[in-house]
């Protein structure tokens, strides 16, 4: 974790701007101290452990993680961003690939955990943080778009031009906050240094600089759960995965619906504003008789993850490997920057030691499909336990961390199965669409049966199925033809997830 503290302040060199400047001498010593994050016990986060996954073959040195014991929304947010940046390393071919965490929000009502990635990418070090909020009143991972209030986020971004080092391109910037947060965009971190005061930090492709907003500018523009975030870093205190509430209200905390239609689709309106000098404006070349505008656009998505709300998004599942093949899946899907989710089989797994740890390190999702692939109705409630723990225990070995989905076989579930997973923190994840591929062995029947997914649509296949590796690449093809997105299936934004529930529900019907 030491690392971390080194990407916030780039090694002092870009702290003390003082030194590159000629003369300016006369400003106070207090300014130059280094802006950074809240440094924030990690253990007021109750339960919180590490986890950690590499495979150097994949690119991957290491990755390490937060794991919170009982909050399975938490975990959540954090796999779908440690898993999308892993995709998005595999996509460039990064390599010597690591990522390390910090605690910079710690409450009953918000967490907040910094993950700074570093890779080298074309022979060049970049170094990419990503801040991931858990607002507990709404079990679900804010990015940083989501500490701001949608109205004030044109008065965020002139606050953030105005606030940036002077030798920073403000185009290149304003494009950064446009786009989504990473690792889904460009977008910064955002968050509070122990004063409350808003910090907001770039990829270092962008701005090496995290730039600061005084917390008296900040107070106006932040949203509910930012005034929540903001004090869980000024004054943080202990969060325990048992306070969080049943009843939960799934839009509200940053901002209300509104404000998530809005900041979806894009439809507002852009606001212009006029690029604010910044501290460089002073040496300027003088062609200040007209100050240059520039097109902020709305708040870009203020969750972690897809915009499933705007977006056709729909999740392919490949039960019962790994198999000899299944790399070839992964890759047909990330060569087009699609990712997938794979219910891997116990069995499979330790046929095949490398392919689950492979699955991991390209960043796609890991579900449990058991160790045996036995109707789990039928056992006794030892050999159930069994499947559930050892299939995680597997898991967990291949990939840092334990499984939050899995599949039952056959799709057979009842109460006693529902039970084990609920103790064991997983949801349980049906398909809406089943392609028959293990019966039908034909690449073009899964293609034509894949292809018939709509929104939100879980698809069923199977990478041990030579004839589904076959489809892959087509499949992938046809849903970006039809600008569908293939998500994994903790992406899908339409479910607030439960251990225990069975999704899409009713989906197995009487089975
Ligand atoms: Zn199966």
């Amino acid at each position: 974790m030491a690392g971390l503290a080194a990407a916030g302040c780039t090694g002092g060199t870009g702290g003390t701007p003082g030194q590159s400047g000629p003369g300016e001498q006369n400003a106070p010593v207090a300014e130059t101290v280094a802006v950074q994050f809240a440094e924030v016990d990690p253990a007021l986060v109750g339960g919180v452990s590490e986890g950690t996954l590499s495979n150097p073959g994949a690119g991957v040195a290491e990755v390490s993680f937060p794991l919170v014991a009982g909050a399975r929304n938490l975990n959540l947010a954090l796999d779908l961003a440690t898993n999308r940046g892993l995709r998005g390393n595999a996509a460039v071919a990064g390599t010597d690939y690591q990522q390390a965490w910090t605690t910079i929000g710690s409450s009953p009502e918000a967490v907040g955990y910094l993950l700074t990635t570093t890779a080298v990418i074309d022979g060049a070090d970049r170094i990419v943080p990503m801040a991931v909020w858990y607002d507990t009143a709404t079990g679900r991972g804010v990015a940083g778009p989501g500490l701001i209030k949608l109205d004030a986020w044109p008065d965020f971004v002139e606050q953030v031009l105005d606030n940036r080092p002077a030798d920073a391109d403000p185009t290149l910037i304003t494009e950064a906050m446009q786009a989504q947060a990473a690792p889904y965009g460009e977008g910064p971190a955002i968050g509070f240094d122990s004063a409350g005061d808003l910090v907001v930090q770039f990829g270092s492709h962008v701005l090496d600089e995290p730039i600061m907003i005084e917390a008296g500018t900040a107070s106006s523009m932040l949203s509910p759960f930012g005034v929540d975030a903001q004090a869980s870093a000024s004054s943080p205190s202990e969060f325990s995965a048992d306070a969080e509430v049943d009843e939960r209200d799934r839009s509200d905390s940053v901002g209300g619906e509104d404000n998530l239609a809005a900041g979806a689709t894009g439809d507002e309106q852009p606001e212009v504003i006029e690029i604010p000098e910044g501290p460089g404006g002073a040496g300027g070349s003088g062609e200040d008789d007209e100050e240059p505008s520039i097109d902020v656009g709305p708040r870009p998505y203020p969750w972690v993850g897809v915009n499933c709300e705007a977006l056709e998004c729909v999740a392919m599942t490949y039960d019962d490997g790994p198999g000899p093949r299944t790399d070839e899946v992964s890759l047909a899907y990330l060569n087009n920057g699609q990712a997938v989710t794979y219910f891997a089989l116990g069995n499979a797994m330790q046929q095949t030691p490398e392919g689950a740890s492979l699955v991991a390190a390209r960043g796609m999702e890991l579900g449990s499909h058991t160790v045996t692939h036995e109707d789990l109705r039928h056992l006794s409630d030892k050999r159930r336990e069994q499947e559930f723990a050892q299939s995680a225990a597997l898991l967990e070995e291949a990939s840092g961390r334990p499984p939050l989905f899995m599949r039952a076989p056959f799709g057979a579930v009842d109460e006693e199965v529902r039970k084990v997973a609920k103790k064991h923190d997983m949801a349980i994840v049906s398909w809406t669409v089943d392609t028959r591929d293990w019966e039908t062995k034909n690449a073009g029947s899964t293609l034509t049966q894949a292809s018939a997914a709509k929104n939100q649509a879980v698809v069923l296949m199977h990478d041990i199925q030579d004839s589904s590796v076959d489809a892959a690449p087509q499949v992938v093809q046809g849903l970006v033809d039809r600008g569908v997105v293939s998500v994994t299936v903790g992406e899908l934004s339409d479910y607030d997830w439960r251990a225990g529930e069975v999704y899409p529900e009713g989906a197995y019907g009487s089975a």
